[in-house]
Formats: C-alpha cells, sequence, structure tokens
C-alpha cells in the first residue's frame, strides 16, 4: 500500500494522464474543445479533514451527471426511499446512460435507476420547492453547504447548451408523461435537470461532495447530520451499482467504492469512514467516463487499498 501524499498523488496523475487519449471530449458543452483533452486532476478529503491535490485540480467543469447524486439526496429527503423507488427503479442497466428503448421495452412504469437521464429527470421532479427558480435555489443552497463553498453557482452558457441539445432528454420526459411515470410540469422537470448539470465545480468541490457522503452526511460547516444515514447508504449502494452508466460493474470490480461521473469528465467517489475523492478528465468514452480520470480511480483503489470488498474492506 502507498502513502497518501501530493506527490504520489502528482505521480497517479501522470501515470494516468495517458489515458485521455483514447478519450473524447464532449464538444457540445461550451469552451470544451482538444486543449483540454489531456487535463486530469484530482483532490481528495480525508474524514479528518486532510486535502491533498494534483494535477490541473483548480479547473472548473459544469457538474453534468455527477448532479445526479445530489439530486436524489434531496428526493429522498422529501419523499423517502419508497415514494422515490416508486417513480424510479433500483436496478442497474446495460444501455447508455440516455437510453430511450429501456423506457418502453422493460418496464413502462419507470426507469432503470436515479443515475441515467430518464431517471434523475423523473427524481429532479420530486425536488420540493414554490416554484421552479425556488428548487433550484434549494439544490444550490444543499451544495454550497456541503461543499463549503459560497462562490458555487450555475454557468448561463452550460445551461443555454444543455436547453439547445436537449432534444433527447426532452424525449425521455414527454415520454414518462406518456406512461404517467412524470406527472408534474415536464418542461419545469427539464429545466431543473438542465440547471442541476450546469452548476461549475473543480476538483476540491467534487472531493466535498464525496467526502460528505464517506462522512455520514454532515455539514461541514455545523457538523450537523443534513441527510440520514439510511438515504446516504442507499445514495452510495445506487452509485456503486449504476454511478458509472453501463460500466458500473467493471468500476465496482476494479475500484471497488461508489462513483459518479459525468460526460464533463467529472467523477464523484466515496469511500465511507476514510475520504471522499474528486476527479476531473474531460476526455470521455463513449459511455461518458473520464477515460484518464477512470484510470486514476482504479490506480487510487489499488494503491491506497480503497477497495470495500478487499480484505480489510477498504478500511485500513
Ligand atoms: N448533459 C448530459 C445529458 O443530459 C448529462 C448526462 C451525463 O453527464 N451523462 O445528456
Amino acid at each position: 500500500m502507498k502513502e497518501l501524499s501530493i506527490q504520489y498523488l502528482e505521480e497517479a496523475i501522470e501515470d494516468s494522464r495517458p489515458f485521455a487519449a483514447s478519450g473524447n471530449v464532449n464538444m457540445t458543452l461550451p469552451n470544451f474543445d482538444e486543449t483540454m483533452k489531456d487535463l486530469l486532476g484530482v483532490s481528495i478529503i480525508t474524514t479528518d479533514l486532510k486535502c491533498y491535490s494534483a494535477g490541473d485540480h483548480r479547473q472548473f467543469i459544469p457538474m453534468q451527471s455527477t448532479s445526479k447524486v445530489i439530486g436524489l439526496m434531496l428526493a429522498l429527503q422529501d419523499f423517502g426511499k419508497e415514494r422515490v423507488f416508486n417513480a424510479v427503479g433500483m436496478e442497474p442497466m446495460g444501455d447508455f446512460f440516455n437510453s430511450i428503448s429501456q423506457l418502453e421495452s422493460y418496464d413502462t412504469s419507470k426507469p432503470f435507476n436515479p443515475m441515467i437521464n430518464a431517471g434523475a429527470i423523473a427524481v429532479s421532479a420530486m425536488i420540493k420547492g414554490q416554484n421552479p427558480a425556488n428548487r433550484f435555489e434549494r439544490y444550490l443552497t444543499f451544495l454550497k453547504e456541503i461543499t463549503d463553498n459560497d462562490d458555487l453557482a450555475m454557468s448561463e452558457d452550460v445551461y443555454e447548451a444543455e436547453k439547445a441539445n436537449g432534444a433527447r432528454n426532452r424525449a425521455l420526459a414527454y415520454f414518462m408523461q406518456s406512461t404517467g411515470t412524470l406527472v408534474t410540469d415536464v418542461e419545469e422537470a427539464l429545466d431543473l435537470y438542465y440547471r442541476m448539470n450546469s452548476v461549475m465545480m473543480c476538483c476540491d468541490d467534487f472531493a466535498r461532495v464525496g467526502l460528505f457522503l464517506a462522512r455520514g452526511g454532515r455539514s461541514p460547516r455545523s457538523d450537523d447530520r443534513l441527510i440520514p444515514p439510511h438515504h446516504l447508504r442507499t445514495v452510495k449502494a445506487i452509485m456503486m451499482t449504476s454511478g458509472m452508466y453501463n460500466s458500473s460493474g467493471h468500476y465496482a470490480v476494479e475500484a471497488g467504492f461508489p462513483c459518479k461521473s459525468g460526460v464533463s469528465g467529472s467523477i464523484i467517489g466515496a469511500i465511507p469512514g476514510r475520504m471522499g475523492i474528486g476527479v476531473i478528465g474531460p476526455a470521455i468514452d463513449a459511455k461518458g467516463n473520464s477515460t484518464a480520470g477512470g484510470a486514476l480511480i482504479k490506480k487510487l483503489s489499488q494503491d491506497l487499498d480503497l477497495n470495500m470488498f478487499g480484505e480489510n474492506g477498504g478500511l485500513s
């Protein structure tokens, strides 16, 4: 086992960076271009609040699908497990994250899980608030508190791009309206989903979200529990089985801790009782996961003994 240090992380980054070559940058995102392809950064924050960062960790990127973790926490808080999983399943899916066919061919009453687009749109519709602006405000306020970062904000450019490229998500949402899965205003649910995806964060912020999950849902400001442990268990289990889309099985085997990725190249990792991990690496594979970031996550797991299914249960 290696010792966690900034120097170790710098070496791990340089070992993993070449894997960016096999990925592609998602050019539908504003300011994402070839020059970003080799970026790779990481932050690790341990439960005793030591922070280790390396590589391009100061780069800000949109949350994209990592927002699905936050959405699920809020929906569980608002409606409880039974009602949330009445609207969305908890099973992993072998199709791509924006698959339409799964909505019709398996179970027409609900999408597979909250970590794919259809599931996350259905979950977004469950975040309470008096009006759409207030719902997003709640999301952002919660995110600011758990990352201890009041500067977090949504990028208007990313939000506009999400809307402009949203045909597929709109199709998913209207299909779910037709089957009665989505009973609230479809455009409002989509709008919140786009906004949630458009918040800009850097590695420290992603790591803070992981730390929140790893540290019993405690606010870094007040130390109060903001989300009860039974909901966190659910969120981490869903991340483990579905957080890396249709590569989740691979990551469960090779990394062995709950992760969530986004098509901006973001990854959140949570090692319960030990640390939160935030990674950015904009070159993604066909399934939507950062290639260099994924390689880094697997390397960290091996070198730092993070696999929850290992001899020590990832608790060494
Ligand atoms: N903007 C993307 C979408 O809705 C986010 C999904 C993702 O990160 N996989 O398709």
